[in-house]
């Protein structure tokens, strides 16, 4: 185990904010992680799992100890009928282990391909796009207590999922640290190009026969012409969630705003937040380096030097002014620190 103080956390954060932490451990190994708990146990320090740094905005120096999952490896560790079993150690880069599945035809995966981050947060943000999401995929995963210093496998339903949302972000947030997933992934098909701009894009690419690659591919160049890089723009994707309200108060805001778009399911329905931050006049909005992506209000970026509490701060004014025109309490997505 090697402890680092006072280490920067820069280049591990997509936003890049210039904080830094003030113990630092890359876990590269079961042991590894073992050795560093058992230290901590003595210490108490506040304990920050980091896997990509994709979806965490820091507002101050983390004055604990950032534990940086680096566990490597995939395997296919069973095939039923109907299903290959792949686990995923929580280090591996999600886009990374797409391409794989992409590359075996392993399906139900291909439309979250280019999501930043890494395997550990995919079941704790119930990662999704184009109407897939990590819980359609999801068998099981392996989780460290941190108290107990054990292992716990973790199936589909004690996870609790949600938008966006899973028990690891509710009743057991910092509780666990996730250190391989495994992901039931079926052998026949279900293409799903119902959602968002697949069907043009493929329409464009002169895809004539559906496959795993091809969705890929098409969902590639989609989020690559909409999304900003971080390499390029600091950020961390979409910064709010997509409000649910009841279908009643959605039918009401139609009347004074008949543009506002909705997606009804039943009795609630989802709205774009970045309809609603676009119409609050948001939009390619920029103070200094914090600012709000002009083609896509929902992205909050750091055009190079901005601290973590502008753009928090940029988000609660947000907020503020969604509240005041809409009656709607916007909630973030990215994890505050
Ligand atoms: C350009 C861009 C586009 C994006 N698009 C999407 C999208 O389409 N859909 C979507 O859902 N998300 C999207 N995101 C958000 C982000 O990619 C995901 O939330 C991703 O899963 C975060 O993974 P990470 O490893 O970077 O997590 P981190 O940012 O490192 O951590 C996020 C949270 O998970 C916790 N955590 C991380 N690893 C573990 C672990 N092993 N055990 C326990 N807790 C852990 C952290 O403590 C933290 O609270 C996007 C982000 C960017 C920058």
């Amino acid at each position: 185990m090697q402890l680092l103080e006072n280490y920067a956390l820069k280049s591990f954060n997509s936003f890049g904010i210039a904080v830094s932490a003030k113990y630092y451990c890359n876990i590269s190994s079961n042991e590894a992680l073992q050795e560093v708990l058992a230290w901590n146990k003595k210490q108490h320090h506040q304990i920050l799992v980091l896997g990509g740094g994709s979806n965490i905005l820091f507002t101050k120096n983390f004055e604990g100890l950032v534990l940086h999952n680096t566990l490597k490896g995939i395997e296919l560790v069973r095939e039923s009928e109907h299903y290959y079993y792949v686990r995923a150690m929580a280090g591996e880069s999600w886009h990374e282990f797409v391409q794989y599945c992409v590359k075996q035809n392993y399906a139900g995966v291909e439309n979250l391909i280019l999501i930043p981050g890494n395997i550990g947060a995919t079941p704790m943000q119930n990662i999704g796009a184009y109407g897939v999401e990590i819980k359609d995929v999801f068998y099981e995963l392996e989780a460290v207590d941190i108290e107990a210093q054990s292992l716990v496998v973790f199936k589909k339903g004690d996870c609790n999922f949600g938008y966006r949302d899973s028990i690891f972000k509710q009743t057991l947030k910092n509780k666990f640290i996730i250190t391989s997933v495994t992901y039931e992934l079926p052998k026949l098909p279900k293409y799903n190009t119902s959602y968002g701009a697949i069907e043009m894009e493929l329409e464009k690419q002169g895809v004539k026969e559906l496959s795993i690659a091809a969705i890929a591919k098409a969902v590639i160049a989609i989020r690559q012409r909409k999304l900003p890089d971080p390499q390029q723009i600091g950020n961390a994707g979409s910064f709010f969630k997509n409000p649910v309200i009841p279908t009643e108060k959605y039918l009401q805001l139609k009347k004074p705003y008949p543009t506002l778009p909705g997606y009804a399911d039943g009795a609630s329905t989802k709205l774009p937040a970045g309809w609603l931050i676009e119409q609050c006049g948001w939009k390619g909005y920029r103070k200094e380096d914090a600012g709000c992506y002009a083609l896509q209000a929902l992205v909050l970026v750091n055009y190079g030097k901005a601290t973590g509490e502008e753009i928090y701060n940029l988000s609660e004014k947000i907020i503020q002014t969604v509240q005041h025109k809409f009656e709607i309490v916007l909630e973030r997505e990215v994890n505050i620190y």
